[in-house]
């Protein structure tokens, strides 16, 4: 098993008319608490918000498991499913979106968590170690002779399993792997 550490999804809040106007006015939050921001949080450090600033955008992102820009209220979405999540499974959960390879809800981007708890198959050193745990606990040769078991294909039997999963690089080293359903 390996060891994980916490995202910590932020974005950058400008105003939109600012910056239509060619300037930078914005500060880095909490994705999470994006949808709470106000447009004098996002000019305090500009002298304040002018007539025609209104609203606000996230032009840039940090840790997301989505790359590009988004609405306040679709990152603090993003930052309440993550929190939603047992905080020992918020990596899995992104590398999981990352992979393109994931279950959303509706028609939006956000990933459904039931469908991310019955799909993850936990966090190893890499697939190999995962397939042979579940050869293991499903006694794949369990009723097979020593003699005979050590002549067998476990680097083809790998390969095929492996077209059930979806397998994705953990932060820091290891693999996370998930089940294709
Ligand atoms: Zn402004």
């Amino acid at each position: 098993m390996t060891t994980t550490t916490e995202p910590a999804m932020k974005v950058w809040i400008g105003c939109l008319a600012c910056y239509n106007n060619g300037q930078l006015v914005g500060e880095w939050f909490h994705a999470i608490d994006a949808d709470e921001v106000t447009l004098a949080d996002v000019h305090r450090g500009s002298g304040g918000s002018r007539a025609g600033c209104e609203e606000l955008w996230c032009l840039d992102v940090d840790d997301m498991p989505v790359h590009r820009e988004m609405s306040p209220t679709e990152a603090a979405e993003w930052g309440r499913i993550v929190e939603d999540v047992d905080e020992h499974l918020r990596p899995a959960l992104l590398a999981w979106v990352r992979s393109g390879n994931y279950v959303a809800v509706g028609t939006g981007d956000l990933p459904s968590v039931s469908d991310f708890e019955e799909r993850y198959a936990g966090a190893w050193d890499d697939f190999n170690e995962y397939a042979h745990q579940l050869a293991e606990d499903i006694g794949l040769l369990a009723d097979v002779p020593e003699e005979v078991a050590r002549y067998f294909d476990w680097k083809s039997w790998t390969r095929d399993l492996a077209f059930d999963f979806t397998v994705e690089d953990a932060p820091g080293s290891g693999v996370f792997v998930f089940r294709n359903l």
